[in-house]
């Protein structure tokens, strides 16, 4: 039990749920490069938390784990944005990030919600282009991503700084693990923004006003990014079915001069799906990818799914 550092109640899920976690599929094994929190959406409370270096509190760039507010800030400034569809063409890797998608093959025609499941850097990038900058930070601010009395700043960015920080490849945006995970709280639980504190639950920080319909088309997304996107080798790997999440792979360090890539790997999940969900987590790691973060979460999701359904 030595990887979890903090635990609070029940315990009897803290206890039961070390062994499971490694025995959930042969060969998992954290690594200390590797984070994960666990919390309970409707109170914030945490439930499982393992950080050995401490990387749930440090900041780095949101990768793709951004695109879900990106989203929101489109969805609240225009709601037919959810009928919006371009197309994700082939590129090659001499071609700029900026310029295309991380798949290379291309999506190809593609809609919101299979954007956000296939996490397509071309789709994000068309919408980004149409939503106005004040928007998209306020939207972040509401969430907590951001400092309100700092949206002047942000609003001085480049429009290429911004725009890459909407699509998640930029790295000048950064932001706490734990934070990402309350901010994506909000979107499961009504809409209560938890203080993100490394000292425990501190009570509602905010309340977050977002459409019944635009939690709709995010959680329909984020259920086909595990079903059959970008997350979805967390479902084959632990047959978790009930998960919305999202993968995010942020560069911490690129040379479009050399191609020298390094990247962290993230995925954020709620299980069950529909409904409120009994747990919320991400996953961090460090000089990893958000395949790998995906499959540690759905190992930790099932043993938690099975303990909760226990009589
Ligand atoms: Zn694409």
């Amino acid at each position: 039990m030595n990887w979890v550092r903090m635990v609070f109640p029940p315990l009897v899920i803290l206890f039961a749920a070390i062994s499971p976690v490694r025995a959930a599929r042969p060969g998992l094994e954290l690594k200390n490069n590797e984070s994960l929190l666990v919390v309970e959406p409707s109170s914030g409370r945490p439930l499982l938390e393992y950080d050995e270096k401490g990387y749930l509190d440090l900041q780095f760039p949101t990768g793709s784990l951004i695109k879900v507010f990106t989203v929101v800030a489109a969805l609240k400034q225009d709601p037919s944005f959810k009928n919006f569809r371009t197309t994700c063409r082939p590129s090659r890797w001499s071609n700029s990030s900026f310029e295309t998608c991380w798949y290379r093959q291309g999506h190809g025609e593609i809609g919101l919600e299979e954007a956000l499941a296939q996490s397509c850097n071309w789709y994000l990038r068309e919408m980004a282009e149409r939503i106005k900058p004040i928007n998209f930070w306020e939207t972040l601010a509401d969430f907590g991503l951001i400092k309100r009395q700092r949206l002047a700043e942000y609003l001085r960015w480049s429009r290429r700084e911004t725009l890459e920080v909407m699509v998640g490849t930029g790295i000048r945006l950064k932001v706490s693990p734990r934070a990402l995970l309350y901010a994506y709280c909000a979107l499961f639980n009504g809409g209560y923004l938890f203080e993100a504190s490394h000292t425990g639950p501190a009570g509602v920080f905010l309340r977050v006003k977002v459409s019944p319909e635009i939690l709709r088309v995010i959680r329909s997304g984020m259920s086909r990014c595990w079903s059959e996107g970008s997350g979805k080798s967390g479902l084959l790997s632990s047959g978790q079915a009930s998960v919305a999440g999202k993968t995010g792979t942020a560069a911490y360090y690129c040379s479009e001069d050399t191609g020298s890539w390094k990247t962290h790997g993230m995925f954020v999940g709620f299980s069950p799906q529909e409904g409120l969900p009994r747990a919320g987590i991400i996953v961090f790691c460090f000089s990893g990818d958000g395949r790998r973060a995906a499959e540690i979460a759905g190992d930790v999701l099932a043993v938690i799914g099975r303990l909760s359904s226990r009589p």
